[in-house]
């Protein structure tokens, strides 16, 4: 009997792991013994990390889209039909349109969402760049930008643990290099009593603000913002006055993981180690929707893949496990428009991030090009 692989969830997380299980699965494919089926929510392929550049007109939609039909792989059926309820007992996914599809394994990767409407006034007064919309808006606000206070703002959960930091520090040279920064003060607020919530970046990146003038506010959780005062004021009694409010929203992950009652919030309770949910085994969690405290990142997910990919695939060809994930995450770090430098860590490892360069920033523009080709399960 056929062995069928549902992928929930066809961004990141789920389009690598496809892709991955076909290249090891080919045969198995091809003489039907595997069926990989995904479920997903367009027919175009979103690259996020290329949304920081947007604002800045610096990514346009060929850095950020594909079909999604042409990166995968043509054994695996596609369908642009979301997951509404996942009965875990019974392996089976029920879809919006009423689809219904048995499973062997399950790839749950539905990803996270902002919800700038959680803080009363934000989205009438704050700009972000995490999704296209949003990214769009701020570089209109940008463009029109002559000077003033710009408050960086910083909720949790979010994903990306250090593009709120390289939007700071591109913003500080974006601004330089407009001639405006002596009529600009940047301020970046960060939920706890640090910069950052990896300490070892919390050390880095203090300095490195002090060095150019980037005041900052820690222990601020945004309440409120009052966009006809342009004020934003925290939980903790702080009212910052702002002429440009950048905010990181908070995020949740999706109703789906709810409803079918994998996990609270919409992240599913997973184990940190072998990545299966932790009271149904058939089903695989990965990218955002994981309820593991690590940094939520497209690095992650990829990591987390390619020890879910050997698994399935171990699993189906021999029968027995095959390898743990082992929490690695990196991630290049934007510290200007032309310099960066990178953090890479694991479950016993601690970052530590070095001098920015030229090349680092080099290298992350090459990986965003590369990443086609990852998606593809061809890196
Ligand atoms: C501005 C920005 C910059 C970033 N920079 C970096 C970076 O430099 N490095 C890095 O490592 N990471 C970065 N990230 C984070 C990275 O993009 C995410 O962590 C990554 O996309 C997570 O992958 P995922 O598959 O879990 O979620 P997603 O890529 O969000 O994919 C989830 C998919 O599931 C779909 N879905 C949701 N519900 C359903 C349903 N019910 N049925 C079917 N499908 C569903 C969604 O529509 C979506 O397509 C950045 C993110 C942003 C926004």
């Amino acid at each position: 009997m056929s062995k069928r692989i549902v992928v929930v969830g066809g961004g990141l997380a789920g389009t690598i792991v496809a892709s991955g299980l076909c290249r090891h699965l080919g045969n198995e494919l091809r003489t039907g013994k595997v069926q990989i089926t995904m479920l997903g929510t367009s027919e175009k392929h979103l690259y996020q990390p290329a949304l920081l550049f947007v604002p800045f007109g610096l990514a346009g939609d060929d850095d950020l889209f594909r079909d999604q039909r042409k990166i995968l792989n043509r054994m695996i059926a596609y369908y642009v039909d979301p997951a509404k309820f996942i009965d875990a007992s019974a392996k089976k996914v029920t879809t919006e349109s009423g689809r219904v599809l048995d499973y062997d394994y399950l790839i749950l990767a539905t990803g996270s969402r902002i919800m700038p409407q959680n803080i009363p006034g934000m989205v009438e007064g704050g700009h972000w760049f995490y999704d296209l919309e949003g990214a769009r808006k701020m570089r209109t606000a940008l463009q029109a930008f002559q000077g003033g206070k710009v408050v960086v703002n910083v909720n949790a959960p979010h994903k990306c643990p250090v593009a709120p930091l390289e939007i700071t520090f591109m913003l500080y040279d974006y601004f330089h290099k407009l001639g405006i920064l002596d009529k600009t003060e940047i301020t970046y607020t960060y939920p706890i009593g640090r910069l950052h919530a990896l300490e070892p970046v919390a050390h880095w990146c203090k300095p490195e603000m002090d060095k150019k003038g980037i005041k900052y506010e820690t222990f601020f959780n945004a309440e409120s913002v009052d966009p006809n005062k342009k004020t934003i004021t925290s939980m903790e009694g702080v009212t910052l006055e702002y002429d440009l409010l950048i905010t990181i929203p908070p995020h949740s992950g999706m109703d789906l993981v709810d409803a079918s009652n994998l996990g609270k919030g919409g992240w599913a309770t997973t184990d940190p180690k072998t990545l299966q949910h932790t009271e149904h085994k058939d089903i695989f969690v990965i990218g955002d929707t994981t309820n593991i405290p690590i940094s939520k990142a497209g690095s992650t997910a990829h990591f987390e893949s390619e020890a879910v990919i050997a698994n399935i695939t171990s699993l189906i060809k021999e029968g027995c496990w095959s390898r743990y994930y082992d929490g690695k995450v990196f991630c290049f770090v934007e510290t200007g428009m032309e310099e960066g430098t990178y953090v890479w860590f694991n479950y016993t490892t601690p970052p530590n991030p070095g001098p920015p360069s030229h090349m680092i920033h080099w290298l992350k523009l090459a990986y965003n090009r590369l990443y086609w080709l990852s998606a593809k399960g061809l890196l």
